[in-house]
């Protein structure tokens, strides 16, 4: 057995597979817990992966799982691209064993300009969350600012990176310092922040209100309240169809 000394059980949200895996790579997937999970890891070679099981198919399968991705190079954030997004799937029933998404930051990305998307693979979950949070410059008739537009991502983008900005939550208090964006084991999108103690934290990118000049955390709780008035903030009987308080017609 000591041959498979560096074989590891990499877990995905549908099963999982098992991979010879560099000292990097196996730090990249531990993410504190006992198991290290795919979605960090990002996209193995099928010859590094021996076997895989499958959630759906409660089975253990000899080899790789068919590894779908594609290069978006969309731009999620301020020097932040999403790279590369792409799944394993399940040779036999089609399911997704695990899904990953790579970031790059632009002033980084000098090789990503070679985007050969693949066939569109059904994406299961589009991050709308995402880019409801992240407020994209569109002043475009702002003479003055010499700064990035959406359509001419130039390299004056790369000086703002979304690292290094002070974190306030929605008391207006700092709580920390941007450090970079990754994924927790659910596979969302989560900033990972310096906090004033020095130790690490994540924020799930819902509870980004704005990115600027700060990074802008809101309460994601209050603007879900059921029944909670859009005009005057009074919360009503969930399932109400106007407010009680001033009339106004609730969603
Ligand atoms: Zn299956
Ligand atoms: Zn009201």
């Amino acid at each position: 057995m000591s041959s498979e000394l560096r074989i590891k059980k990499l877990r995905g949200s549908g099963g999982y597979v098992m991979a010879r895996v560099t000292d990097e790579q196996q730090m990249k997937g531990n993410l504190g817990g006992p198991d290290l999970f795919l979605a960090p890891i990002g996209r193995l070679d099928a010859d590094k992966i021996s076997k895989h099981f499958c959630n759906t198919c409660e089975k253990e399968f000899e080899g790789a799982p068919k590894i779908e991705f594609e290069n978006p190079n969309e731009e999620v954030a301020e020097n932040l691209i999403l790279a590369e997004r792409g799944q394993y799937i399940c040779n036999t029933c089609e399911s997704s064993i695990a899904e990953y998404r790579e970031f790059k930051k632009q002033d980084e990305a000098g090789d990503v300009g070679n985007a050969k998307p693949i066939e569109a693979a059904p994406q299961v979950e589009p991050p709308q969350q995402v880019a409801e949070n992240i407020p994209q410059p569109i002043e475009e008739h702002e003479t003055q600012s010499t700064k990035e537009t959406t359509t001419q991502p130039g390299p004056a983008t790369s000086v703002s990176s979304i690292e290094g900005r002070a974190v306030y939550d929605e008391n207006a208090n700092k709580i920390g310092i941007a450090k970079q964006v990754g994924v927790d084991s659910t596979q969302s999108m989560v900033l990972v922040i310096t906090q004033n103690d020095g130790t690490e934290g994540s924020i799930p990118w819902k509870n980004i209100k704005k990115v600027g000049e700060i990074i802008l955390l809101g309460n994601p709780e209050e603007s879900v309240t059921p029944g909670k008035c859009s005009n005057c903030e009074f919360t009503n009987k969930e399932g109400s169809k106007f407010c009680e308080e001033c009339g106004t017609a609730l969603q």
